[in-house]
């Protein structure tokens, strides 16, 4: 749960110490709004992790790419954006393509950095589908280093996690890799 009183005092306090006044008008309202906005961040990372449906015998590679996302690096709380791609091959389960948008939700929401965010993900669709192999890329600019000139706007931090067949199989990993480059 937020502390909401907790919370709001930290940002008038952030305000003030980085020189603001935190009374001026656009800023008077702005504790309470950082407030809400983490609230709905605590409810959209809530999602029912049980909702995935067992399945038949279906074996080609389910991918599914693009799915936007941001997150906070847990070094400076400012945000990182990009996009994930996920990729299964599964076993017995398979799962609606919005769970896997909610899954990347419900972990990015929070103060995290981008290599553990992915092995994250991985690790879950991993425990929850059970499946032959999953890979998992994620795409993000952090706006840490781009506002800060260490590398330029645009650029893109990727990072990876190849679990079962998608590590132990090369053409596995390249047709992920192929279809998440658009070839
Ligand atoms: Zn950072």
């Amino acid at each position: 749960m937020i502390d909401r009183e907790k919370l709001k005092l930290a940002i008038k306090m952030f305000l003030e110490a980085i020189g603001e006044d935190p009374n001026r008008e656009g800023l008077r309202e702005t504790p309470e709004r950082v407030v809400r906005m983490w609230e709905e961040f605590e409810r959209m990372r809530e999602f029912d992790f049980k909702l995935f449906e067992e399945y038949g015998n279906y074996n080609e590679m389910v991918v599914v790419k693009d799915i936007y996302f941001g997150s906070f690096c847990e070094h400076h709380l400012l945000p990182f954006v990009g996009k994930v791609h996920i990729a299964y091959i599964p076993r017995d389960r398979v799962c609606g393509l919005s769970k896997l948008v909610r899954t990347v939700r419900a972990f990015s929401l929070r103060p995290e950095v981008q290599e553990r965010l992915t092995q994250r993900i991985a690790n879950f669709i991993e425990e929850e589908l059970n499946p032959k192999g999953v890979g998992v890329i994620i795409e993000a600019e952090h706006l840490c280093m781009s506002l800060r000139g260490v590398q330029t706007p645009g650029h893109l931090t990727v990072t990876s996690a190849l679990r079962g067949i998608f590590l132990k199989d090369q053409r596995t990993r390249e047709e992920f890799l192929k279809i998440v480059k658009g070839a």
